[in-house]
C-alpha cells in the first residue's frame, strides 16, 4: 500500500486501531502533507519539496459546517463516532484557526453527540504556543508524540523542520499535569545506511524514565502499520512492543499497545 493523503476535510468514521469509530477531521490542505516534522514513517508520505507552492489550509466557516452536517446526520441515524479525531494530512495546530475551531468542535459535540470524545494527534512542536497549550487542554484526548528521548534519535526518526527543543517541549508536556496522552511509534531500520532504532535497550531505558518524569494519563505504544516514506523500516516484534510496555507498567504508567 502506498503513502496516502486525504481529499476531504471530514473522514468517516473509520475504525481506528487506537481510538475505536473515529470522525477524522483533516485541516490541512487537501491531497497536501504540512507538518512541522517529516517522520521516516509518515503514512502521508514526505512533505513537499522546498520551493513547491503554499497551499491553503481549509476556511474555518467550511470546517465548522461540514461537521455540524455530518455530525448532525450521523446523530440522525443513531451512529454517533466514538471520537472525533483531529488528524489528517500533517499537523493540526499548524491551521491558523485551530484554537477556535476547536472551540466550536466542542460545541457542536456537546449538541449533537455529548458523549463522543475529542481528539488531537499532534507532533508537539507548538504546543508552546498559548493558543495551542490551552486548545489541547480542552479536548479529551491530548495526544503528543514522543518517539525518543534522545534529540539525536529525534532528528533521525521524526526530521523536525526547524531546531526542535526537547527541554522546552518536556516542560509543556510536564505543564499539562497528566491531561495528556504520549503516543510513541517504535521502529527500527537504517535511513540511508544509518542505522535508526528506538527499541534498543538505551532508548528505551531513557524514553521510560522521560516518560515517568512527565506523568501522562496514559501511553500508547504502536508499530508502523503502513507504508512509509523510507523503505528499508522494520515493525518491531510484538514480544519487544509488550516488553516495552512491561517497563511502562512496572513504573506506574498506564499503557495501551497497539500490535
Ligand atoms: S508528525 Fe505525523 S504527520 Fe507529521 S511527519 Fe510525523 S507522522 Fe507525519
Amino acid at each position: 500500500m502506498a503513502t496516502f493523503l486525504f481529499s476531504d476535510i471530514i473522514v468517516g468514521p473509520i475504525t481506528s486501531r487506537r481510538l475505536g469509530a473515529s470522525l477524522g477531521v483533516n485541516l490541512l490542505p487537501a491531497k497536501r502533507k504540512i507538518c512541522s516534522f517529516d517522520c521516516i514513517y509518515c503514512e502521508c508520505g514526505f512533505n513537499p519539496p522546498k520551493g513547491t507552492p503554499p497551499a491553503d489550509f481549509p476556511e474555518t466557516a467550511g470546517v465548522v459546517s461540514l461537521l455540524e452536517i455530518k455530525l448532525k446526520e450521523l446523530a440522525a441515524e443513531g451512529k454517533n463516532p466514538d471520537v472525533i479525531t483531529f488528524a489528517g494530512n500533517g499537523e493540526p495546530t499548524m491551521h491558523p484557526a485551530f484554537a477556535e475551531i476547536i472551540d466550536e468542535t466542542v460545541r457542536l459535540r456537546n449538541i449533537y453527540c455529548p458523549n463522543t470524545r475529542i481528539a488531537v494527534l499532534s507532533n508537539t512542536t507548538r504546543i508552546h504556543l498559548p493558543h495551542v497549550f490551552n486548545a489541547l487542554l480542552k479536548v479529551d484526548d491530548n495526544i503528543l508524540k514522543l518517539d525518543s528521548a534522545l534529540p539525536e534519535t529525534i532528528q533521525k526518526i521524526n526530521v523536525p523542520a526547524k531546531a526542535f527543543d526537547l527541554n522546552r517541549t518536556i516542560n509543556y508536556l510536564k505543564r499539562f499535569a497528566g491531561k495528556v496522552i504520549i503516543q510513541t511509534l517504535f521502529v527500527k531500520g537504517n535511513v540511508d545506511g544509518v542505522p535508526v532504532d528506538n527499541t534498543a535497550d538505551a532508548e528505551v531505558v531513557a524514553w521510560t524514565n522521560l516518560v515517568k518524569e512527565i506523568a501522562p494519563r496514559e501511553v500508547m505504544i504502536y508499530p508502523i502499520a503502513r507504508d512509509t516514506p523510507v523503505k528499508s523500516l522494520e515493525k518491531p516484534s510484538p514480544e519487544k512492543m509488550n516488553e516495552i510496555a512491561e517497563r511502562l507498567k512496572q513504573v506506574g504508567i498506564p499503557v495501551r499497545v497497539t500490535l
